[in-house]
């Protein structure tokens, strides 16, 4: 039987958008990562019921017409955080000639930290958001866009419980590398 390689996931969406096939590194990495649910039903899902946050999906939009587009694949670094781990991914995104679009996501580097609980997708929130950048996982203080280790002890979230909730943004550093990546300019 052959190992299934877990530092690499791939998916594809059609040219709807609609997610079409996965492998099962990919089912393998939702259980992990606490989202099991998205590993089932995965397939037949729009992309776009997994982008949170508008500017995101802005930017998603820019890359999937840049690719649909005859653009060369596209390659940036991500991160995809878990409470107890810094994980370090690549994402390259390229499009197939019928409008399909094929993501390949290659874990560069995974390391241990301690225990984050605002990074518990299940925990209750208080009210009022604090803006995490969906790529590089960055929270925004007032000043500037900071790990999590070092905001939460910025914004005096120690004694804070419930934490308040999180909304996805994109900070200015991964915009840019972002519109740097698929070629175009943000303005
Ligand atoms: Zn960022």
């Amino acid at each position: 039987m052959e190992e299934i390689d877990s530092s690499t996931t791939w998916w594809r969406i059609d040219a709807r958008d609609r997610i079409v096939a996965t492998d099962d590194a990919f089912k393998r990495f939702a259980v992990e990562n606490g989202t099991p649910d998205l590993a089932a039903d995965l397939v037949g899902q729009s992309l776009w019921e997994h982008l949170a946050g508008i500017e995101v999906r802005h930017l998603y939009e820019l890359l999937l017409e840049s690719l649909r587009a005859g653009g060369r694949a596209v390659t940036y670094d991500y991160r995809c955080d878990s409470p107890t781990l810094r994980r370090y991914l690549q994402l390259t995104a390229q499009a197939r000639p019928n409008g399909d679009v094929d993501f390949r996501s290659t874990t560069l580097e995974i390391e241990p930290r301690d225990v984050q609980p605002l990074l518990d997708a299940h925990r209750s929130a208080a009210p009022g958001l604090i803006r995490m950048c969906s790529w590089c996982k960055r929270l925004a203080t007032p000043s500037r866009w900071i790990e999590v280790e070092r905001a939460v002890a910025e914004l005096g979230l120690f004694e804070a419980d419930p934490l308040p909730g999180i909304t996805h943004a994109v900070c200015p550093d991964c915009e840019r590398r972002f519109m740097d990546a698929i070629g175009g300019s943000s303005r």
